[in-house]
């Protein structure tokens, strides 16, 4: 039986006060853990720190083998670690389990790459290279939805690039974290990797620490601002990872009977819960209609319920806000819009929402405008490609989008047009460990995965030398 204690220093240390953590699928506690005080917090930073030195020493070779070690303890644990993921998190345990093990592969992929000096000019007079050379501390806060593949954007590069870490989990997700802690304690020389929970309190603090020179933050665009502002003073480096409300747009040559499966696999894996998910669907006015009947029968046939049940397709949403959040966008839109599929939330234990389709709505409407992150889908009729592709730029959100059609020159053409950090063309949401990501717009601000995200977690050093 775990505890869930802190990791700090290499120790696994009780926190001052504990906290509940509520399964959404039951509204039963799942296990009582550690909570974090700021002064805990602090003892996270100064071991950090204090590892810093060593840990940027060590060559990247050996800094290779913990990752690889990281990712051998969590293989070796999968099928514990999926249960507490479906657990603390609500997603169905299979992709729970397809959840654990792509974080292993994700600190596999950073063992591939390396940061070698480039030598820029070598020329008669001079010689000019380009170091990369790791900032610090990283303080790194993830949110509730995928609490251990987001954490794997951001610990393997940090630490293949030779920084030290403090790693925040969100505050109804830190089980899964915390047992990540457990079983990589002996794995990581002391310090270098640090697990806090908190109860939402924390955040701030390590963000203003004056010890920690980097900020990689995954959340919402609100709370994205406050680590902007937060890191300003001291002008630390932040990567931010924000809200989206990525559009789909289908073009008239699609089959609505073999595009609808995939369109709405976009939206609601998760229960909709992902960055990246498709959260308003445009689809051409010949083909609306019978869009929007395959969409609703494919809701209609989803099996909702407890992740770790036999069967179930889509969990609960994962807390009660987003619950209450949801439920509220849904009743909204019943005045702008015909739900289709979904729509009454029945009264019973476990945050449920069976997946929602609305049709007849339009920009303008909140369900249209906002991000719901939760299992409803607005399908917006539309006349021109062009005029779509417009209304699919005009959000302040710019994460992801794309477009759904059978000649591959229009879907390109269109796709060039969209004003997001990344466009698929016939599918949404494909993310991999190699692949640059980031948000256009308020969806956020630098890039992770990929090398471009590697270099993140480094400050540019030029060496130039006279010859
Ligand atoms: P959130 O912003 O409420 O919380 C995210 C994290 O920030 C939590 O760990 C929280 O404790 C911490 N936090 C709270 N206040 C803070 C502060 N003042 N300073 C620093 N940290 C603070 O987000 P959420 O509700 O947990 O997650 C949902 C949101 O995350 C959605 O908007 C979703 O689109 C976004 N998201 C973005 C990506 C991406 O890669 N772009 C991925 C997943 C989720």
């Amino acid at each position: 039986m775990s505890d869930y204690r802190l990791l700090i220093n290499g120790k696994l240390v009780a926190g001052a006060k504990s906290m509940d953590v509520i399964n959404p699928a039951t509204e039963e506690v799942v296990a009582s853990c550690s909570r974090a005080s700021e002064a805990q917090l602090n003892e996270a930073v100064a071991a950090a720190k204090s590892a810093f030195p060593a840990w940027s020493a060590t060559p990247i070779a050996d800094r290779k083998k913990v990752l690889n070690a990281i990712a051998d303890a969590i293989e070796a644990n999968a099928p514990d670690l999926a249960r507490l993921l479906t657990q603390e998190q609500g997603k169905p345990i299979g992709d729970a389990t397809g959840e654990v093990y792509g974080t292993a592969a994700f600190f596999r992929y950073f063992t591939m790459l390396d940061l070698p000096v480039k030598v820029i000019e070598d020329s008669e007079g001079k010689r000019v290279e380009a170091h990369r050379r790791p900032l610090g501390v990283i303080g790194a806060i993830v949110p509730w939805n995928f609490p251990l593949i987001l954490m794997a954007f951001k610990l393997p590069p940090a630490l293949l690039a030779g920084n030290t870490v403090v790693l925040k989990p969100a505050p109804t997700t830190p089980l899964t974290s915390l047992k990540l802690g457990e079983l990589i304690a002996d794995i990581v020389p002391a310090g270098v990797v640090n697990i806090i929970a908190d109860a939402n309190d924390l955040g701030a603090a390590l963000t203003a620490h004056p010890d920690v020179r980097k900020i990689s933050f995954t959340g919402s665009t609100a709370t994205g601002a406050k680590v902007m502002a937060g890191a300003a003073g001291l002008l630390k480096r932040i990567t931010l990872e924000l809200g989206g409300n990525d559009a789909g747009i289908v073009l008239d040559d699609v089959n609505p009977k073999e595009a609808a499966p995939k369109l709405f696999q976009s939206a609601f894996q998760n229960s909709g819960q992902v960055c990246i998910a498709m959260k308003r669907l445009y689809v051409h006015e010949s083909i609306y209609d019978e869009m929007c009947d395959e969409l609703a029968a494919i809701a209609n046939n989803t099996i909702v319920g407890d992740g770790l049940k036999q069967g179930t397709q889509l969990g609960p949403l994962q807390n009660k806000m987003q619950f209450d959040k949801v439920k509220e966008l849904i009743e909204d839109s019943k005045k702008h819009g015909t739900v289709i599929a979904g729509g009454d939330v029945a009264e019973e234990k476990g945050y449920f929402i069976r997946p929602t389709i609305v049709r007849d709505i339009t920009d303008g409407a909140r369900l249209v405008d906002e991000e719901q992150f939760g299992p409803v889908l607005p399908v917006i009729k539309y006349s021109d490609a062009d005029d779509a592709v417009a209304r699919a730029n005009a959000s302040p959100y710019g994460l992801g989008g794309s477009i759904w059609s059978s000649d591959p020159a229009r879907a390109y053409a269109l796709a060039e047009k969209l004003d997001s950090g990344t466009v698929w063309i016939n599918k949404h949401a494909d993310l991999a460990p190699n692949i640059p990501f980031g948000g256009a717009r308020m969806s956020g601000l630098g890039t992770e995965l990929g090398e471009e995200g590697l270099a993140e977690f480094t400050q540019l050093k030029i060496v130039n030398m006279a010859k």
